[in-house]
């Protein structure tokens, strides 16, 4: 296991926001977790997990210590006829897993490429994209809890996955240290281009027959096209997650903005679409010292070089309250904000 004081996080979060952490602990093999109940680590409380850093802003110096984890490997634990169950350690990289997966030819996560960030951070948040989320196509989950010093397997139920939301990100996120996670893949994959940006995609660019691999690759070309590369312009992707309202609601903000868009969820509610909120608000494209908000989509805040967390803490505030004043609707970030 490596230790650092004093850690400079900037190359570690994909903001490239400063920031020092007092402790940095890295996670590189499944001993290293007993190092993580010794009484001295816990001197150094608080503790934050991170991974790639893709979904987390920090707004001052960390005083306690930030476990990075670096568990590499991915094995296939069980076979049929249909399905391929893999395990996948934490620290792999969820698009380097992805490709891996498309290439062999198993289905489940072609929507999902491209998304940054570590294996063990997906379930955090149940990541998802044009149409798939990582709880349709999980099996179980192993983590690490600092209070035992056990390796517990969660089933999907018992992680309480929910629109970029889980148990890992509210009640567990001081305990549960994601080690592993188990995929359940298609071996006979039916291809999902239900979202409307991919069918729309495959009406420009035609195909005879779409294989997963047509999907991953009409996926990343959307993406690029969508959404800025951080290792040029600092981001977190969506800052904000897309608010779900009452079906009153809805009706009520469509008879005075019957251009907005409104998907129903199935139960009486319907998600709206944040970066539509914030672009009729005036925010879209507009900077402000090195923070900004990004040209093609809304809802990325971007760090033009040299903004702070802070200042990109306090520009999404600012959106968040003209938002709240023109819609009636409180955005919930979707970040993690340390
Ligand atoms: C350009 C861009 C596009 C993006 N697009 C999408 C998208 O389409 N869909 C989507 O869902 N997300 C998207 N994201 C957000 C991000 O990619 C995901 O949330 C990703 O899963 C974060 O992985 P990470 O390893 O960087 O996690 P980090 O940012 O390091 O951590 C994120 C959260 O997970 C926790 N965490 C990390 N690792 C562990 C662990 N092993 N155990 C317990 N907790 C842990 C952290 O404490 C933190 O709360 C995007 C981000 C960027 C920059």
């Amino acid at each position: 296991m490596l230790v650092r004081k004093n850690y400079n996080l900037k190359s570690l979060n994909t903001f490239g926001v400063d920031a020092r952490a007092k402790r940095l602990m890295i996670i590189e093999n499944f001993d290293d977790l007993t190092n993580l109940t010794d009484s001295s680590f816990y001197r150094e409380k608080p503790v934050f997990f991170m991974g790639q850093g893709s979904n987390v802003l920090f707004v001052r110096d960390f005083p306690g210590v930030i476990v990075l984890n670096r568990l590499m490997g991915r094995e296939v634990v069980e076979e049929d006829d249909d399905h391929v169950f893999l395990r996948v350690n934490a620290g792999e990289s969820w698009t380097d897993l992805v490709d891996y997966t498309v290439g062999r030819g198993w289905g489940g996560l072609e929507n999902m490429s491209l998304i940054p960030g570590t294996v063990g951070a997906a379930p955090v948040q149940n990541i998802g994209a044009y149409g798939v989320e990582l709880k349709d196509v999980l099996d179980c989950v192993e983590v690490f809890d600092l209070r035992t010093g056990n390796l517990e397997m969660f089933s999907v139920k018992q992680c309480k996955l929910g629109y970029r939301t889980s148990i890992f990100k509210t009640d567990g996120k001081k305990h549960y240290l994601v080690t592993s996670i188990v995929l359940k893949l298609n071996k006979m994959p039916e291809v999902n281009i239900g979202y409307k940006a991919l069918r729309e995609y495959f009406t420009q660019n035609p195909v005879d027959e779409i294989t997963i691999r047509d999907v991953s690759e009409a996926v990343k070309a959307i993406r690029r096209s969508k959404l800025p590369d951080a290792s040029v312009l600092g981001s977190a992707g969506s800052f904000f997650k897309n608010p779900v309202v009452s079906a009153k609601k809805a009706g009520q903000l469509l008879s005075r903005f019957p251009g907005m868009p409104a998907f129903d969820t199935g139960d009486r509610r319907f998600k709206l679409a944040a970066g539509w909120l914030i672009e009729q608000c005036g925010w879209k494209g507009r900077r402000e010292g090195d923070t900004g908000v990004y040209e093609k989509q809304a809802l990325v805040l971007v760090n033009y070089g040299n903004a702070t967390g802070k200042q990109i803490y306090d520009l999404s505030q600012r959106i968040v309250e003209s938002v709240h004043e023109k819609f009636d609707i409180l955005l919930e970030r979707e970040v993690t904000v340390v």
